[in-house]
């Protein structure tokens, strides 16, 4: 098969986006979660006409025909049933929050009236109307409203919201099982010194780490590049996940064993090998209703790849809005002869004008992986030319604030 370009390899995955269902959960573990129900207030809000000062309450017409004194029949705090006049020269001490009895209509600031001898007076000419400093029931909403529409990105103030009419379990999309396989006999855990021609495993603590920000815990397993090894263990986590990560061994070299066995195994490929650079050895393929997206091992290769092709998937699956894929300017002229589509990493920056300039950090195509902590961003430079000039506008995958 030909080498695809990047935008086949993208069409090719969207075909594969799944929904995973619904779920409930206890809204204090909903953070970060897609809500999958429409949420409705279950009584008017705010649910009666509520006091949003300390003061008296009086009866409007009252006041605005030049009555200034009242008699004042009460003390209501928050929470206390309401307390009715009967004559409008009469007055109740309210505190904020206090639910007003339909006989009044206004709420009278203490920093504006004098109490003496249980009468309070209104001090100097102050314009009283009906509805003065008080919440009128259902004027955020009717009982019935919808207060947030789904799918959405549940946030504290979500939460609040669901605290409010007393939400406590909410319907939220349900997130896949990922595996995630590291491969290489030369990788060894970050725990243990490697010899002098080993190296430390990354790529499944970088993974994992991105799935966290999206709620899911994955589990991860490292093989050595042993065939049936592959093979014996791919098998079984194809039955017990919905989605494979791997990383290293979809390569040409003489140990890149990952292709073969996944096709041993009756994963379909849906493509191998993209024209871009890094990353160009992906493998990715489909078996009954688990995905694979097999990563070349290259730290950068796999950091692109995943933030390129796999999160805009478990995005759109998960009916989250797409986090990244805007447009950016380069900050400066740019090279790039390969006949291959470049993801530079770049730096994003907001300048003066408020226009996102995207900043470089190589021009010869090699991706470094200590870079990655200082960019936050790879940008996508087109696969048809060769020279990209400062000023131009292309899109930029963001990993990070
Ligand atoms: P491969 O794609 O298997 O040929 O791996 C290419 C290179 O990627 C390896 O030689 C390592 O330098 C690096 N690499 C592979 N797997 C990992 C890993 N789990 N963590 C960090 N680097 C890795
Ligand atoms: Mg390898």
């Amino acid at each position: 098969m030909d080498l695809i370009t990047v935008k086949e390899a993208e069409d090719i995955i969207q075909l594969y986006v799944k929904d995973y269902g619904s779920e409930e959960v206890p809204y204090t573990m909903s953070s970060g979660r897609v809500l999958a129900e429409h949420l409705y207030a279950d009584r008017d809000l705010p649910p009666f006409n509520r006091a949003t000062v300390d003061g008296i309450a009086i009866r409007a017409t009252a006041g605005a025909v030049g009555s200034k004194s009242f008699t004042i029949i009460g003390t209501q705090a928050a929470g206390e049933p309401p307390i009715a006049i009967t004559t409008e020269r009469a007055c109740v001490e309210v505190m904020t929050g206090a639910a007003l009895d339909p006989s009044l209509d206004a709420v009278i600031r203490y920093e504006d009236i004098s109490v003496e001898n249980g009468i309070a007076t209104i001090k100097g000419a102050i314009d009283i109307k009906a509805g003065m400093n008080l919440h009128v029931r259902g004027k955020d909403k009717r009982k019935g409203e919808m207060v947030a529409a789904a799918p959405r990105l549940i946030c504290p103030a979500l939460i609040g919201l669901a605290a409010s009419i007393g939400k406590t379990t909410l319907t939220v999309k349900k997130l896949p099982r990922v595996a995630i396989i590291s491969t290489g006999d030369e990788m060894v855990p970050p725990e243990s010194a490697p010899t002098p021609f080993q190296l430390r495993r990354s790529n499944g603590i970088v993974m994992q780490s991105v799935l966290q920000r999206y709620m899911i815990q994955a589990d991860t397993y490292h093989l050595n590049d042993d065939i049936g090894l592959i093979r014996t263990t791919l098998a079984g986590l194809l039955k017990d996940y919905d989605v494979l990560l791997l990383s290293g061994g979809v390569s040409m070299g003489k140990f890149d064993y990952v292709p073969q066995a996944l096709q041993e195994l009756g994963v379909a490929k849906r493509f191998h090998k993209i024209r871009q650079r890094p990353g160009k050895p992906f493998w990715f393929g489909t078996h009954h209703e688990s995905v694979v997206f097999a990563f070349p091992g290259n730290p950068v290769s796999v950091f692109m790849c995943l933030n390129r092709y796999f999160v805009p998937w478990l995005e759109r699956s998960l009916k989250m809005p797409q986090s990244s894929g805007r447009m950016a300017v380069l900050g400066r002229d740019i090279e790039f002869k390969p006949p291959l589509q470049y993801f530079i990493q770049v730096q994003l920056e907001t300048d003066k004008e408020g226009v996102i300039v995207a900043t470089p950090f190589d021009s010869n195509g090699s991706g470094d992986f200590s870079n990655l902590i200082y960019a936050n961003a790879f940008m996508e430079l087109p696969l048809e030319r060769t020279q990209f000039r400062k000023g131009e506008l292309f899109k930029v995958w963001q990993y990070k604030n």
